[in-house]
């Protein structure tokens, strides 16, 4: 129970990695409010949550929607009178080496990757802020740290939430709000499943090729970035400001001969 009484809001958690650690969160004693953009998909996580015995509570928002977001967190404060930890998680892919992509794609994966980590945190900060404690974690990537084929627009949004993060961190401090980055490799969720099934002629060969990139050999599972969220969301790592986690299998840090 190392999240027990917390008040958790987890974006794009009907889905892949925010959806497994809204179960894990749930499991770990803290009340989870799901948000996702996709009705069927929040309500379904919250079933799954609430089966298990948990609580959980699902409110449909588009994360680049100002009005949304902004009631979805008044709702949240009116119903628990507080929000203890923000995982800023939902986030969407961005295909196509920079002359390729069309202006309109571009946007739109700037506004939910960048907008979508903004907006939250804006209208989460003031109740944070005011009872002088939170945890917010963002989503990043280790696409923020190494260069990656056909991943221009993706990138710029998650090296962007790393400077954010640590923006925010020096900014919030002082309220004694802690703001950590997470930065997966590859994860498999249904956001790399579509990845690979519109990328690749061949997407059982192309994950295989894949799997060769991580030190570990193969990729990754929704629930080992769960687990890292976990330690970021709880008071076990007080001493941890600003600073960007890695879960990875070694794609930043190793060399595959
Ligand atoms: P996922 O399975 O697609 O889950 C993301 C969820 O966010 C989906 O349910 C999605 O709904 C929702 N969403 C999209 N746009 C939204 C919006 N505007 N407002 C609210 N919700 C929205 O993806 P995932 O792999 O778990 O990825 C979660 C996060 O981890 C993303 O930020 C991603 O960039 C990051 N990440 C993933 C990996 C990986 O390998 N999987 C690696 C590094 C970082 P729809 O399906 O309807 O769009």
């Amino acid at each position: 129970m190392r999240l027990q009484g917390k008040i958790v809001l987890i974006t794009g958690s009907g889905s892949g990695i925010g959806k497994s650690t809204a179960l894990l969160f749930a499991k770990e004693g803290a009340t989870i409010i799901v948000n996702d953009i996709d009705g069927n998909k929040g309500n379904q996580a919250v079933e799954e949550i609430t089966s298990l015995g948990g609580e959980a509570t699902f409110i449909q928002a588009d994360v680049t929607d100002t009005d949304s977001v902004k009631k979805m967190v008044q709702q949240v404060v009116e119903k628990y009178s507080r929000i203890d930890v923000l995982f800023n998680n939902a986030g969407i892919s961005g295909i196509g080496e920079l002359h390729e992509i069309e202006p309109d794609d571009w946007d739109r994966v700037m506004s939910v990757n960048i907008k979508g980590v903004y907006l939250p945190s804006k209208y989460v900060l003031p109740h944070m802020m005011e009872r002088k404690n939170g945890s917010i974690i963002n989503m990043s990537s280790c696409v923020a740290e190494i260069g990656l084929a056909r991943r221009a627009s993706y990138a710029t949004t998650k090296g962007a939430i790393l400077a954010l993060t640590k923006s925010m961190q020096v900014d919030y401090a002082p309220y004694k709000i802690r703001v950590n980055a997470l930065l997966p490799g590859t994860i498999l969720t249904p956001f790399v499943e579509k990845y690979l099934k519109t990328s690749y002629d061949n997407p059982e060969e192309a994950m295989e090729h894949i799997k060769t990139r991580q030190l570990s050999g193969d990729v990754g599972k929704p629930e080992d970035v769960a687990k890292a969220a976990l330690f970021l969301a709880s008071d076990e790592s007080k001493f941890m400001m600003g600073s960007p986690l890695y879960i990875d299998g070694g794609v930043v840090f190793g060399k595959n001969a």
